[in-house]
């Protein structure tokens, strides 16, 4: 089952007519995960096709209101549409006293539970449905975190001709050994699951930054992403300028991706000083070939690895 990234919001602080603000769903077959909750991002879903029904979580990267100020409407209009399903949010300290504050002025109730979490630390966030959510902490201007969404290895290969070497028959027994359990066949020879399959295949990782400079433990944190959304806010040119602001530019964006062995980079969170942001991608691609520059409702697509 492929995963499907879908890019909703790929402008940094103000929005543009072209660019929304940061907000990148990925679909799983059972759940969605959203990344940042920028303003518009209802209109963005609803352009897109992204349900407001699902089991969902959605991870605030930092409190900057470029990032976060979608979330007051979408909270309500998901009660109005009477949602049912508990929603789970995440992020950094002040998010539960920043959407507290905002139900008490507005006073809406809602249809379903919110849980709000806080994170307080680096690592494992969350894991559900074979997918583990971690966190490292950004290089931004306030309180931050990266994320990286790692989906759990799938088991190897079955190799029906093995099993059948042992003595085997196609039965239970198979669906057994798949399921990593010995076996002992009716001449008493144990048969463990790596007699019969193939090693591990590697699950998929997709690194969604949010705002930040490079920092160095990134490049562990991002080892052999599949994907990187990077934050991408100015060119090369005004590197200055990313450094004070708490941003990166493409290169930098394309050495971390480098570094790290990852599969695709994309640059996101573009300044709306760039009508056209192929610039940006140029001087990208000079260090990291594999790189795209993100669009709002650009839809990428993850097969299963091999
Ligand atoms: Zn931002
Ligand atoms: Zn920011």
């Amino acid at each position: 089952m492929s995963i499907q990234v879908v890019f909703l919001g790929t402008s940094g602080s103000v929005p543009t007519l072209k660019r929304s603000l940061p907000c990148v769903v990925v679909h799983a077959p059972r759940i969605q995960w959203m990344f940042d909750c920028g303003e518009n991002v209802q209109h963005q879903m609803m352009a897109a096709g992204v349900s407001f029904h699902r089991r969902m979580k959605i991870f605030i990267s930092h409190l900057h209101g470029d990032h976060v100020l979608g979330l007051p409407g979408l909270l309500q209009t998901m009660a109005l549409m009477g949602r049912r399903e508990t929603l789970q949010i995440y992020g950094p300290i002040g998010l539960r006293d920043f959407l507290v504050c905002v139900r008490e002025t507005l006073n809406f109730g809602l249809t379903y539970t919110v849980e709000i979490n806080e994170i307080r630390s680096e690592g494992i966030v969350c894991t559900q449905e074979g997918y583990q959510l971690c966190a490292v902490r950004s290089n931004h201007s306030v309180e931050g975190y990266c994320f990286a969404l790692v989906e759990q290895p799938r088991p190897g290969r079955f190799y029906p001709d093995r099993a059948l070497s042992y003595g085997i028959p196609a039965s239970a027994l198979w669906s057994k050994l798949q399921h990593g359990q010995e076996i002992t066949t009716a001449r008493g020879v144990i048969v463990k699951p790596s007699d019969v399959m193939g090693p591990l295949r590697p699950g998929r990782k997709i690194i969604y930054t949010g705002d930040t400079k490079p920092f160095a433990n990134f490049v562990e944190f991002a080892k052999d992403a599949d994907l990187i959304i990077h934050d991408t806010t100015f060119d090369d040119a005004l590197k200055d300028k990313a450094e004070t602001d708490g941003h990166s530019t493409p290169s930098q964006a394309a050495t971390q991706a480098k570094d790290a062995q990852a599969k695709c980079l994309v640059l996101s969170h573009i300044s709306a000083r760039y009508s056209d942001a192929g610039l940006l991608l140029e001087q990208a691609k000079k260090v990291f070939p594999n790189s795209i520059l993100a669009e709002d409702y650009l839809i990428l697509e993850l097969p299963l690895k091999e």
